[in-house]
């Protein structure tokens, strides 16, 4: 396999991943695809292979950090998950809509994460590289030189309100709101990709009228693509993180959201705006058929990133509802994943 483009002068060879990794279809840093309200189906590559973060929010769908940290390193070297991503292409899968990084953990903390996304552009050249963060290091020049490779970036922003901050996101103590925010409108300045600014709110939390306020303002000043304003919809790290009403979710919206540029999904159906499939799709053609363990392998992967319901799991991976069932259901049984009731929804999470 030819060396990679280099990012910033950096030549990345994939690394060969050995036989039995192969053998056994065992992908640890990528995942999904998986079915986003916001970009299609997006195959996820996890930078951190653990829960490494700069934060550690209420609400975080992968749990509790382990490892709370602002230290940049090549937690997976970009060798290792683009030979995986590279190895996923060969294997006869569709392309997807967008290779997103993210995974467990906030994903430029990893220090190749610029090599990561110039590989990914080259296994896939026709395929846009987004980059989901919660800002934290965008103070950093050489975090916002990596993010400005990628072709959407997705920022979060809940909340101007320091306590709020402190509260919802629990940050690391090197992390500054001032800080995070000036680092968010320096990086657009620079920035000529999709911005989809993500605001998440938690009843009691991060709610009020001064937030509302103070994201009015920041949001003018940002001038983002996309504002989306959501509320939980999964089963966060903390059973104190709820969701706000739909008034409350309303009136974030029209305050945040101009008209023209925002795609505001829907808290219950962001992840299932695209979930109407049930055999066919962009997922891994004849998946089930072609490796029995393989459906298994992609759904446990999927979902311990983010825990998922069958039919979001079922149009993602481009598999009948029953077939993913059967695999959830052995998969339950040996211990690999969980089920959580959440209201009339039945989650599986890692
Ligand atoms: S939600 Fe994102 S930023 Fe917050 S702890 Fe989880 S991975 Fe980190």
């Amino acid at each position: 396999m030819t060396a990679l483009v280099p990012a910033r002068g950096r030549p990345v060879k994939p690394l060969r991943r050995d036989k039995e990794d192969r053998a056994t279809d065992a992908l640890r840093y990528v995942f999904g695809p998986v079915a986003s309200g916001r970009l299609g189906l997006s195959l996820g590559l996890d930078l951190l292979g653990a829960r490494i973060c700069t934060f550690d929010c209420l609400y975080c769908e992968a749990g509790p950090t382990d490892a709370l940290t602002v230290a940049r390193k090549p937690y997976v070297p970009a060798a290792k998950i683009l030979a995986e991503l590279a190895d996923w292409k060969a294997d006869g899968n569709d392309a997807p809509d967008v290779v997103t990084l993210g995974g467990l953990g906030e994903p430029t903390l990893n220090s190749e994460c610029d090599a990561v996304i110039a590989g990914a552009k080259e296994i896939f050249p026709d395929v846009p590289v987004a980059v989901l963060t919660n800002s934290s290091l965008l103070s950093d020049p050489d975090v916002r030189a990596a993010c400005n490779l990628a072709d959407i970036v997705l920022p979060s922003m809940d909340t101007l309100v320091t306590a709020e901050y402190a509260r919802l996101n629990r940050p690391h103590a090197a992390v500054g709101l001032d800080a995070l925010r000036q680092g968010l409108l320096d990086f657009r300045a620079g920035y000529q990709g999709s911005l989809f600014l993500e605001v998440l709110l938690a009843a009691g939390v991060n709610d009020s009228e001064e937030n509302l306020e103070a994201l009015r303002t920041f949001c003018r000043e940002l001038a983002p693509t996309r504002v989306d304003v959501v509320t939980l919809s999964r089963p966060g790290a903390h059973a104190g993180a709820t969701a706000v009403s739909k008034a409350v979710l309303a009136r974030f919206r029209e305050a945040l959201c101009p008209a023209a540029q925002s795609l505001v999904a829907a808290a219950d159906g962001r992840d299932a705006s695209r979930t109407s499939g049930t055999g066919e799709g962009h997922g891994p053609a004849a998946l089930a058929a072609r490796r029995p363990d393989a459906l298994a392998a992609a759904i446990a992967a999927s979902v311990r990133r983010r825990p998922q319901t069958v039919a979001v799991l079922a149009a993602a991976l481009g598999q009948p509802r029953d077939a993913v069932q059967a695999a959830l259901d052995a998969l339950e049984q040996g211990g690999a994943v969980r089920r959580r009731q959440e209201g009339r929804e039945i989650f599986y999470s890692g």
